[in-house]
C-alpha cells in the first residue's frame, strides 16, 4: 500500500541556486514558510525559502485538509477568517485545482454534556457573525447518508472548507516562485550566522547567504534549530496516523470528527481518515517542558498516548545532538523528512470505526496510509514573534495540529510583522515571551 499521497521519489522541483544575499532567509517549506515567503515578494521584497528534504513534504502535506473556522481559539479565529478569503484568492491566483471546496466542517457530540461544551464556541461565532449553528440529534443524522449512530447533536461551521494538501501547498510554492522567492529544496539550514547580536547571515550545507533577516518555520524542528543559539521555546511534536480510503459512495461532502473517527471527504471521492487520539515520545525536550503541558493535560487528558523514546534521528530522540556548528553535518540533513510510520492500531480502529458508523459500506478499503509529527505548544495556539534576543530574527511555529487551514493567514501577518507594518490582529497570545514572563498558562481547543 502506497506510504503517502505523493511520491518523494519525484523529481525535485526547486534548485536554487544559493544566492549570496537576500532580504530574508525562511527556513521551512511548509505552508508557513511558503505563505510569508509569498506574501514578502508581494511586497517586492528578495526572499529566499530553504528546505532541508522537500516542499511540504512534512505536516503540510500529511493533514487531514480541514479549513477550519470552527472550534478556533478566540484570538486565531480573525486570522483563520482572513486565511479562509486567502485560500480563495490564491487558489485562483495560483491558477491550478488544489481541491478547495467549502463543504462544512461538522464536530459529532456524544453527550448533552459535550453539547454543552460548544456554547462557548456558539458565543464567539455569534460576535463574528459565523455561520456556525448546533444541530439536534435529528438534523444531525440528515446531514450523513446512513448513519448507523445517533449523536446527542452536533456543531456545524457549512462555510468551513477542506483542500488536498499535497497538491495546495506545493502549488503554492510554484506561486511564489513565479512571484520571484527562490526556493532550494534539499538545503538544511545549519546555523544562524550572528554579529553582535544580530543575524547577518544564514550557513546551510551549500554554504552561506547574507541576510539581515530570518524566519524560522521549521514545523517541528523549529525549536531543536533555535535552542543551538539559546532560543528556548516549550514545542514537542506528536505522531498522527491517516489513512486514505479508495474512491466510495458519497455519504457527507464535507468533513467531520466524533469521539473515535474524523472523516474528509476529498476531491477523487475517497475519504481521509484518522483516529481521535495521538502519540507522544517521551525525549530530553518532553521531561524538560513537562510542567507547562500540564494545563492543557488535564483540559484534554484522553487525546495522547506515550512511547518511551523516539526513532533516531526525530528532533526530540535522546540520540539527537543539541548542539553543532555550522561545518559539520546538522540534524537536519540526517532526516531529510520526517516520515512516521503509521500506527496499525489506529488503521484498524479507524477502518472499523468508519465502517461500523456507515454500515452501508461493506469494506472500507484503505488506498495510502501515513503519519506525521505534529509541532505542539504547551497552550495549543503557535508563536509568531520576533525574537527580542536576536535583533533580525523571527519565529512562527507550533500550529499545534491545525497550521494548515490558517497558514495563509499567519503568512500574512508575519510579512508585516518582518516589514514593521500594521497587522491588523492582536498578536499578544502569540508572542515568545508568554512561556516566561511569569504568565498562566492558558490551553486554546484541543488539537
Ligand atoms: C496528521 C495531521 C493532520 C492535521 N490536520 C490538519 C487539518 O486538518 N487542518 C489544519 O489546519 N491543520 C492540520 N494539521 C496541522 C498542519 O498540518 C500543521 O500545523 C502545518 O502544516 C504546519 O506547517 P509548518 O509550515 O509550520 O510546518 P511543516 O509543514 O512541518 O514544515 C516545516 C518544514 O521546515 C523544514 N525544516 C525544518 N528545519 C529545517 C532546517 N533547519 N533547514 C531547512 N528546512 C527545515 C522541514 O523539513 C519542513 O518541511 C495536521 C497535521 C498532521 C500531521
Amino acid at each position: 500500500m502506497p506510504a503517502f499521497p505523493f511520491s518523494l521519489n519525484d523529481p525535485i522541483q526547486h534548485h536554487g541556486p544559493l544566492p549570496k544575499i537576500s532580504d530574508v532567509v525562511i527556513i521551512g517549506g511548509g505552508v508557513i514558510g511558503v505563505s510569508a515567503a509569498l506574501f514578502l515578494a508581494k511586497r517586492k521584497i528578495s526572499v529566499t525559502l530553504i528546505e532541508k528534504g522537500r516542499i511540504a513534504a512534512e505536516q503540510s502535506s500529511r493533514n487531514w485538509g480541514w479549513i477550519r473556522k470552527q472550534g478556533r481559539d478566540a484570538d486565531e479565529l480573525p486570522i483563520v477568517i482572513e486565511a479562509c478569503r486567502l485560500w480563495q484568492e490564491l487558489a485562483a491566483e495560483c491558477g491550478e485545482d488544489i481541491g478547495l471546496n467549502r463543504t462544512g466542517v461538522t464536530y459529532l457530540a456524544n453527550s448533552d454534556k459535550q453539547m454543552a461544551g460548544f456554547e462557548s464556541f456558539m458565543k464567539l461565532a455569534s460576535a463574528y457573525d459565523l455561520d456556525t449553528r448546533l444541530l439536534d440529534s435529528g438534523q444531525t443524522a440528515s446531514l450523513f447518508k446512513g448513519m448507523s449512530r445517533r449523536f446527542a447533536g452536533s456543531m456545524t461551521t457549512p462555510s468551513d472548507m477542506r483542500a488536498e494538501p499535497w497538491l495546495a501547498v506545493p502549488a503554492l510554492a510554484r506561486l511564489a516562485a513565479r512571484l520571484g522567492v527562490t526556493i532550494i529544496e534539499n538545503c538544511a539550514a545549519r546555523t544562524l550566522d550572528l554579529s553582535s547580536g544580530k543575524v547577518s547571515g544564514v550557513w546551510t550545507e551549500a554554504g552561506r547567504i547574507e541576510t539581515s533577516t530570518v524566519l524560522v518555520a521549521g514545523g517541528a524542528w523549529s525549536s531543536l534549530f533555535l535552542r543551538n543559539h539559546g532560543v528556548s521555546i516549550p514545542q514537542l511534536a506528536v505522531r498522527a496516523t491517516v489513512a486514505a480510503t479508495e474512491p466510495m459512495a458519497e455519504i457527507h461532502a464535507g468533513a467531520a470528527a466524533g469521539a473515535d473517527v474524523a472523516f474528509r471527504r476529498r476531491q477523487d471521492g475517497g475519504y481521509t481518515l484518522a483516529p481521535g487520539s495521538h502519540r507522544l515520545y517521551l525525549g530530553p525536550d518532553a521531561f524538560r517542558h513537562a510542567t507547562k503541558y500540564l494545563p492543557a493535560l488535564v483540559a484534554h487528558p484522553f487525546g495522547t498516548r506515550y512511547s518511551p523514546a523516539a526513532p533516531e534521528f526525530y528532533p526530540d530522540s535522546w540520540s539527537t545532538p543539541r548542539s553543532w556548528t555550522a561545518d559539520a553535518e546538522s540534524p537536519f540533513e540526517r532526516m531529510r523528512v520526517l516520515n512516521p510510520a503509521p500506527e496499525q492500531s489506529s488503521l484498524d480502529a479507524i477502518s472499523r470505526n468508519f465502517k461500523r458508523l456507515f454500515p452501508q459500506f461493506q469494506t472500507v478499503r484503505l488506498k495510502a496510509t501515513w503519519a506525521g509529527m505534529i509541532d505542539a505548544m504547551p497552550d495549543i495556539v503557535p508563536i509568531v514573534d520576533r525574537v527580542e534576543a536576536v535583533t533580525g530574527l523571527f519565529v512562527a511555529t507550533g500550529m499545534s495540529g491545525h497550521g494548515f487551514g490558517i497558514g495563509p493567514g499567519i503568512g500574512r501577518v508575519v510579512s508585516d510583522l518582518i516589514q514593521g507594518n500594521a497587522i491588523g490582529h492582536n498578536l499578544n497570545r502569540f508572542r515568545l515571551s508568554r512561556f516566561t514572563d511569569g504568565s498562566r498558562i492558558r490551553p486554546g481547543p484541543a488539537i
